[in-house]
Order: C-alpha cells, then structure tokens, then sequence
C-alpha cells in the first residue's frame, strides 16, 4: 500500500518553515490504518516482543493497536508532570523545540524485549530519548517502528545497530 496517498502536507505548522506531514487521512481511513498496523505486527512478530512503548501522542496511536494485536502490554512515554508516579526522565531537542520525556520507573522490567512505536522519525531526537529510558530501565530494544521518516533529516542516522521499519518516506 501506498501510505504516502494518505499523508496530507500542511505548510509552515506548527511554525513557518515546518512542513508538517499530517497522518490523520491515514488513521480515518480504515483499510489504511489496519494495513499499516498489520505491518508493524509483522515486523514485530517474530522478535518475542514483552512490551510495546510509544511517546506520545502519536505514539500512542500507533502503538496500542500493535500491542493489543501482539498481546502484549503498552507502556506509555509522556511529558514532564503527565505520568502520576516515580519517574525517570531525559531532555531531548525536536525538530523545531525542545522538550523533556519520562516513563514511569516500574513501566519495564530489566531484560524486557521492547519494540518502540511513534507515527514519524524525523531528527531522531524523539526516538533517541525514548530509546534512552527503555535501556536506562533495562530493557532490550529489539525494534523500531515509524509509518513516515523524513529522510531529508537523516535521523535514521541516530538509529544505527537497531532494527527500524519504516512504512513510508519523504
Ligand atoms: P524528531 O524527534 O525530530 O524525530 O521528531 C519526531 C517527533 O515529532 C514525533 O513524535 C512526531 O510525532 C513529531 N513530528 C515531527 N514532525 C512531524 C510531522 O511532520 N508530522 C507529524 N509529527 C511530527
């Protein structure tokens, strides 16, 4: 499937200069939606996954339905002050901000096999900081997961030595 057919492009948003890749087309569309997950849950099949994880928000999105499919729990990563427990956390830069991500300090057990969801990789920061916490709890990374990448930023660069999939790229 073509998943770029349902990728909308918005100019300069959130800020002038960001060309936004809006991935709701794809989420409303059912066929779409269902192929895209299916996909990511055939990646992670065969990998022994214990735990999904996903920042959020939309890595929630993609996330849940993978872990549901898989049987397996989600665990989510969230902005500093959203999770109501002991936290762990890390600061990252974004493509255009910066921001600081936690994930509650009980949400992995050490040795966990641990596949990361977000809806697009663009700088890689998001990624690497969620990448940061799961190991800094002890859990094993045994995959990533995006439907777009924004090759342009190269942040695949950022990901060496992990398994990626990627469902789509601009
Ligand atoms: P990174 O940290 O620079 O890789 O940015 C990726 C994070 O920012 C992901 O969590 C995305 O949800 C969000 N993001 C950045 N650019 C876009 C975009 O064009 N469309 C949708 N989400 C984006």
């Amino acid at each position: 499937m073509d998943y770029k057919n349902y990728i909308k492009i918005v100019e300069d948003w959130p800020k002038e200069g960001i060309q936004f890749k809006d991935i709701t087309p794809l989420m409303d569309n059912g066929k779409a939606f269902k192929a895209a997950v299916d996909e990511i849950v055939a990646f992670a099949d065969e990998k022994d996954i214990d735990l999904v994880v996903g920042p959020e928000a939309r890595g929630f999105i993609i996330g849940c339905p993978v872990s549901y499919a898989l049987e397996v729990g989600f665990a989510p990563v969230r902005k500093e002050g959203k999770l109501p427990r002991e936290v762990i956390k890390v600061d990252y830069g974004l493509e255009y901000g910066k921001n600081v991500l936690t994930i509650h300090k009980d949400a992995i057990k050490p040795g966990q096999r641990v596949l990361i969801t977000d809806d697009l990789l663009a700088t890689g920061g998001t990624i690497e900081a969620t990448i940061q916490l799961v190991e800094a709890l002890g859990g094993i990374v045994v995959g990533c997961a995006f439907l777009v990448e924004l090759s342009y930023l190269n942040g695949s660069d950022n990901l060496e030595g992990y398994d990626v999939l990627t469902l789509t790229s601009f």
